[in-house]
Order: structure tokens, then sequence, then C-alpha cells
């Protein structure tokens, strides 16, 4: 699932990770460009874990139609001697180990094959550091024609390849995860549900929470009475205004309660 169509069978996954020899020159054949789609390039160590939970529902859906296409970039081929390693210890001391920055650096260049600049195909590294994921962001990379993500393990990595490739951090939140698998998958169904063709109703992706700056009113479906709560009256009355003014009524009252920095922040009409 999610090669491209131009791509020879057998499908790739999980190739590059088998084919721990094969040197750099090799590998950027495995790169496909798909032009005119939306391509996600995600360096990692565990290129197993995709396309990952992105391979179900609506957003695999897609990928098997080619509306957007996901290359796992295995790290492991890029490391160094026979057992091609990718990290080592932290320079200064400490726990853990540190991804390596020639080995990054020969991923990252690969990666970047074929690609547009940078305003039109950002590259980014999953970190705590980074700023916070949000919709404007999901929004500016769906408008991109694609992206490269860096996944991270262990301690992180080092330093020096962010510097060199002017690499954008992003985080997903203020919380630490073991890898940046969790988090591109994350932030790639974020930004791929916004690409045309890829939700059956594209009027849904207007409305939800944080499109005007709100979050989302209370949803409700049948049956009509449920252990003795019942559907609020007025969605059940046909009245398409004042359900409008309902449903915008909750947004607002949502958003006040739980997230008065949105609220803040909204656009004023
Ligand atoms: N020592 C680092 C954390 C490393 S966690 C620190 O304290 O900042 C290992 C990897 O998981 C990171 O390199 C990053 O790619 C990923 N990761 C962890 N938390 C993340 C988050 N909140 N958002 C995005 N990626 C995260």
């Amino acid at each position: 699932m999610g090669e491209d169509a131009e791509e020879p069978k057998p499908r790739a996954f999980g190739r590059l990770h088998a084919r721990v020899s094969a040197a750099p020159r090799e590998l950027l054949a495995e790169v496909p460009s798909g032009p005119g789609i939306w391509t996600a390039r995600v360096i990692t160590l565990f290129p197993e874990a995709f396309p990952g939970t992105l391979g179900l529902s609506l957003t695999g859906k897609a990928l098997d139609m080619h509306r957007w296409h996901l290359k796992p970039i295995a790290l492991r081929p890029f490391g160094d001697g026979k057992h091609r390693n990718v990290d080592d210890t932290p320079a200064g001391g400490g726990a853990g180990m540190v991804l390596r920055a020639d080995v990054l650096d020969r991923a990252l260049t690969v990666a970047a094959e074929g690609t547009p600049d940078r305003a039109l195909w950002p590259v980014i590294y999953l970190s705590p550091r980074g700023k916070p994921f949000d919709q404007a962001t999901a929004r500016r990379l769906a408008a991109c024609q694609g992206v490269t993500l860096l996944c991270g393990r262990f301690e992180g990595v080092d330093q020096r390849v962010l510097d060199a490739h002017e690499i954008e951090e992003v985080s997903l939140g203020d919380f630490v995860l073991t890898g940046g698998e969790i988090a591109a998958q994350a932030m790639l169904d974020a930004v791929v549900r916004l690409l045309p063709g890829v939700l059956g109703n594209a009027a849904s992706t207007e409305e939800e929470s944080f499109s005007d700056g709100l979050l989302e009113h209370p949803q409700f479906t049948r049956p009509q009475v449920w252990e003795g709560r019942e559907i609020p009256e007025i969605l059940t009355s046909g009245n398409h205004a004042e359900i409008a003014r309902w449903r915008s009524a909750q947004a607002e009252a949502l958003t006040k309660a739980r997230r008065p920095d949105l609220w803040e922040k909204r656009p004023k009409r």
C-alpha cells in the first residue's frame, strides 16, 4: 500500500529495510517522485511502522487510490560500517544514544532528491522542542507538494545536521514519545485528510474544530432516546437556521470554557 503507480511490483515496503547493504545511489532510485501527487517521505529507523494507521479507512483508501504517496526511507542502510551503525553516545556524557549527523545527512540528501524548494516541500524533524503542531500547520503542509519528515529515536539527533539542513522542528505536544513515528503519522493524518478527494464530504473539514478558531459543537446520532437521554430537540426540528445558531452558540461556549487560549486568539468576524 502507498506506493507509486509507476513503482514496479513487488511493492517496496520493507525492501529498503531488507537490503541493508545497498549503496545510497541504489536507494535513490527507489524514492518515487510522484509528480502532482502530494507525497510524504519519512526517514525512520522503523519503516515497517508505515503506513500504520494511515493505511486504514479514508487515509488508506486515498493512499491506494494515489491521492497521496507515502515513502518511508529506512535510516539503517545509511549507517556506518558492517553493522550500519546509526547512533553513538552523547558528547559530554549522559544516558542513551544520539543519531549521528553524517548518517542522517546521507539519508536527508537522498530524501531531498527531486524535491522543490522548502516553501513547497518543507523538511521537518519531529521533536518535543519544536513549534507545536496545529491545524494552521496542517493546512500549510497540505498546500505544499509534499514534506520530508525525520523521525528521531533514543535521545534525538545531532544538532549539527538540523542546523546544516535548516530543518524545521515541529512538536506534537508537551510530552515525550520514544520515537518520531507516531508523531509523524498523527501529523500526516491531519494533513492528508485536508487533501482534495480524501474525505468523502469536503464540507466536513470546513465546519469542524479549529477551522474557525473554535472547538466543534457536540454531535449526536440515532437512537433518538438512549438510556433516557434525548437528542437536543432543536436538532430534530428541521429548522436549519436555528440549528446553525445553536451549533455556533455551543461551539463558542465550549471554547470559552475549555480553551480560553483559543477563544482569545479566535479570528473576530
Ligand atoms: N531527548 C529528547 C527526546 C527524545 S525522544 C528531548 O528531551 O527533547 C525520541 C524521539 O521521539 C525524538 O527524537 C522525536 O523525533 C520523537 N518525539 C518525542 N516526543 C515528541 C513530540 N512531543 N513531538 C514530536 N516528536 C517527538
